[in-house]
């Protein structure tokens, strides 16, 4: 199973428009950062984990031919507004859509055209929203073959969702991860985790809180992601290389900033 972080970068993507920062101004490829998604794939089926303003361009960018479901951690515009792409994917059947209810709700709102009956043909995805919170470590959401868990989290006082499937969890976007749900992260290899910055945030794990998360779980290979512009991903790595040695277990632990084109393999 492979996962392929196809974009790392918080809301206003990076370079943000119009900055003349140390970071937005960097010539480092891992310093160009799409807004926040990802890729599972096997050999028989693709997922992709939300769907942001530029996923038609990760979608070229990472060879994206064949789509089986969608999986969203939220409804936030950064998550949810290519959406609309996915209907090359669906010119014969319709794609699942996975998530909890309150973020389909908000799919369905921002995408009514899609559910309105009176408009057919052209110009729209066929969508089929599916409520996630039935499926659980015990009973997985089993998509062609890859079994996936959702897993609950806070990002303020809005519900989001985490996944985990193999032995990868991807989190994000939370400010808390519910002890409930670190049961359903058990014995995972590669965590993906939402690393704002490293001041707090109201809505965002801030570099410390991701790591004292990653803490309490098994992970080796601990990979930040969803940055903002504070620092040059150099900057990123080497911040996270003095604080891991902090954080016990972390010491011996690959932890690093995740960049857009990431590609790790179980
Ligand atoms: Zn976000
Ligand atoms: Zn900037
Ligand atoms: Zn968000």
């Amino acid at each position: 199973m492979r996962l392929t972080v196809t974009g790392s970068g918080t809301s206003h993507g990076m370079p943000v428009i119009g900055c003349k920062c140390k970071a937005c101004t960097s010539k480092n490829p891992k310093d160009r950062r799409f807004r926040t998604s990802a890729i599972v794939q096997n050999s028989d089926t693709y997922v992709v984990i939300d769907t942001g303003p530029e996923f038609r361009l990760q979608a070229l960018a990472y060879g994206l031919c064949k789509l089986d479901a969608v999986l969203l951690t939220h409804a936030h515009a950064d998550h949810v507004h290519g959406l609309d792409n996915i209907r090359v994917f669906s010119r014969d059947h319709s794609i699942p859509v996975y998530s909890d209810p309150n973020t389909l709700e908000e799919v369905r709102c921002c995408y009514d055209y899609v559910f309105r009956p009176t408009q057919k043909g052209g110009g729209k995805p066929l969508i089929e929203l599916i409520n996630c919170t039935d499926y659980n470590e015990q009973k997985p959401l089993t998509i062609g073959s890859i079994d996936f868990v959702p897993v609950p989290m806070m990002h303020g006082i809005l519900p989001t969702t985490g996944w985990r499937f193999g032995r990868f969890a991807y989190l994000t976007d939370l400010s808390f991860l519910p002890p409930s749900s670190f049961d359903r992260i058990k014995d995972i290899e590669v965590l993906i985790i939402d690393g704002l910055r490293t001041k707090p945030h109201e809505t965002h794990f801030n570099f410390d809180q991701a790591l004292e998360t990653a803490e309490k779980t098994s992970a080796t290979q601990i990979y930040l992601t969803h940055f903002c512009h504070d620092y040059t991903h150099k900057e990123i790595k080497q911040l996270l290389n003095e604080k891991k040695k902090n954080y016990g277990r972390l010491a011996d632990c690959i932890v690093e900033p995740a960049y857009d084109g990431l590609s790790i393999e179980l």
